[in-house]
């Protein structure tokens, strides 16, 4: 299980580096583990087989070639991981970027927020802007109606809305009332 951990760890390591170096990280990653474990299992045969080879082929000593074995997978997966480690970290320069890296603070290039410099919590509370100017001009919305009274320019005759003539001295009214 402690394995596990060292090879997590190898990958963290080997996938920052491959980023910083403009990698992307996803095939050094499968290439760490791919290395570690097939270079462990090569390791665990070459070690039984040179154990056994010591040992004039006696496979007697099972728990003494096993050790060998062991120690063997131990030392190529470390070579394994030595490999991976420099593949990472005397990647190419590439242009990748981490998606994640682009994600941070850089409001000005994000797209989520549009093209202005407010910070990600100031523009998160940007929608309740319009929701006020609505509240304030909902009370104002008849005001329409009232301005469209209108009154006969020659008489003073309230004029009914739609008349196109005044109802009081047939005077032609020029804007129809309420359109
Ligand atoms: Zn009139």
């Amino acid at each position: 299980m402690l394995e596990v951990f060292a090879i997590i760890g190898l990958c963290k390591v080997n996938k920052r580096n491959a980023i910083a170096n403009g990698r992307r990280p996803g095939g050094y990653i499968a290439l760490t583990i791919v290395l570690w474990i097939v270079m462990e299992f090569i390791g665990a045969i070459v070690g039984t087989v040179v154990a056994a080879v010591s040992r004039g082929g006696d496979m007697s000593d099972e728990s003494g070639i096993k050790l060998v074995g062991i120690l063997f997978a131990y030392g190529f997966a470390g070579i394994g991981a030595l490999i991976s480690f420099l593949c990472a970290k005397f990647a190419p320069k590439g242009n990748y970027v981490d998606p994640s890296l682009q994600a941070t603070p850089q409001y000005g290039q994000s797209p989520i927020y549009g093209n202005s410099s407010t910070p990600a919590y100031m523009a998160s509370n940007q929608p309740a802007q319009p929701q006020e100017f609505v509240h304030v001009e909902n009370p104002y919305q008849p005001a329409p109606v009232q301005q469209s009274v209108q009154y006969c320019e020659f008489c003073g005759q309230t004029l009914k809305p739609g008349s196109k003539f005044c109802s009081s001295c047939g005077t032609k009214v020029d804007i129809p009332v309420g359109e």
